[in-house]
């Protein structure tokens, strides 16, 4: 097993239980090793620090699985790790009304780089890196050990620049007919875990639509933007929305959407989708002097259209500033992002500044940060990503 050395000032982080091993933290010299190879951290004189797994990950060149220098890093180790977690989520196995949720966080249940999902009694499992796709078949056979699915599929999500290249994500079991139906608090979406990078639903907002729903969507008119398969314009509808607009840029989203009304036994005549730039729909909809109760902003961390290049980092901002010009007075924006690339501070921050600079006051209302199946650990904040802010604005005219 190949030692690195930690450089000194990240020693008391890892020490604390910091388990990504970051490119900087370690002395270039020792960067010549194979994805998956097992590795050793020690402090600058030698101290063991931890052990884990050589992978590329973003900012990282690996993972500690562990600060015990007697675990072996076997099927057995896995299969632990996998036993608590599921057990921990044994609420949830539990509840009739929701069928779909995450089985296994990564670092936050013991093993960075790897998540497990499951979709009723389909299995997701997302790769992060080739070091831990090294592994597959050890930690295949540990889930096997503890579960029994109907068939399990993969997303290798490394290596793919850019665009998801995989043809078919199938591994094992009886392949599902998808699109198949999940549930979520009792609302009904169709997915399919074999159709590129993404499902047709993003498990980690399953608190934020029930909030929707539940709270904040009757007699509301809605506009859902980057609204994707229209999940949250389906939870608004459920919830008594009067009217709900979705608008998502990509052609599939269209279809999609109207598959998610129809699994819920909604009528999308009434609603509208549009398959348009968020940018752009913004502009129409000051021409036509359209104004909303509820607008819901879930953009992505980074996206590029033909027009436009949007960083969530650079351009919430301006989003909320456009957003704001058409909700009503004492409307509600559900600003919500999963960029990693700050955290609820700055991102109130962006809150406070859009208002200000377009003299509207505003009230916080509620905040959500990811669901308590994605478990994440206190000495790893940046893997809390996920930042939901329910404000309410007060035009001052
Ligand atoms: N809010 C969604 C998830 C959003 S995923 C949900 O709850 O399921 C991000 C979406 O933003 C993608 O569907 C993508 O097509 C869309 N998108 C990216 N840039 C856009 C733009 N400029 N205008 C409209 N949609 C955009």
């Amino acid at each position: 097993m190949k030692t690195l050395k930690i450089n000194q000032r990240y020693t008391e982080k890892m020490k604390k239980g910091y388990p990504l091993i970051e490119k900087e933290a370690v002395y270039a010299k020792d960067n010549n090793i194979d994805e998956g190879s097992l590795i050793e951290v020690c402090d600058e004189r030698g101290g063991f620090l931890g052990k884990g797994y050589y992978g590329m990950q973003n900012k990282g060149i690996g993972w500690v699985l562990t600060k015990n220098r007697d675990d072996s890093i076997d099927k057995h180790f896995f299969q632990s790790r996998f036993a608590k977690a599921f057990q921990q989520r044994s609420h949830l196995s539990q509840d009739p009304e929701t069928t779909a949720f995450r089985l296994f966080n990564g670092e936050g249940d013991g093993v960075g780089g790897l998540t497990i999902d499951n979709y009723d009694g389909y299995y997701l499992i997302q790769w992060y890196s080739k070091g831990i796709y090294s592994f597959k078949e050890m930690i295949i056979a540990a889930l096997d050990e503890l579960a029994d699915y109907k068939a399990l599929y993969q997303k290798k999500r490394f290596n793919t620049a850019g665009q998801y290249l995989e043809d078919d994500d199938f591994v094992k079991g009886t392949r599902g007919d998808f699109p198949i139906i999940v549930k979520e608090n009792g609302i009904r979406f169709a997915v399919d875990l074999n159709d590129g990078a993404m499902t047709g639903i993003f498990l980690d907002q399953r608190h934020v639509r029930k909030t929707i729903r539940d709270r904040y969507a009757r007699g509301k008119t809605v506009l859902n933007t980057f609204s994707y398969t229209g999940a949250f314009s389906v939870a608004a509808a459920l919830g008594g929305a009067i009217k709900t607009t979705s608008v998502d840029v990509a052609n599939r989203s269209l279809q999609k959407t109207i598959e998610q009304f129809n699994a819920n036994g909604l009528d999308h005549q009434e609603h509208d989708i549009k398959v348009m730039d968020v940018f752009k729909y913004f502009q129409y909809a000051a021409r036509k002097q359209l104004c909303f109760d509820l607008i819901i902003l879930d953009p992505p961390s980074f996206a590029r259209t033909k027009k436009h290049t949007f960083s969530a980092a650079k351009d919430y901002k301006n989003l909320l500033k456009e957003t704001i010009q058409i909700t009503e007075d004492a409307g509600i924006i559900v600003a919500s992002t999963n960029s990693s690339a700050f955290g609820m501070k700055k991102f109130k921050g962006f809150i406070e500044a859009a208002c200000k600079e377009t003299n509207t006051a505003f009230t916080i209302l509620e905040e959500h940060s990811l669901p308590e199946d994605f478990k994440t650990m206190k000495s790893y904040p940046e893997g809390n990503y996920l930042k939901v802010v329910f404000l309410k604005i007060h035009h001052s005219r």
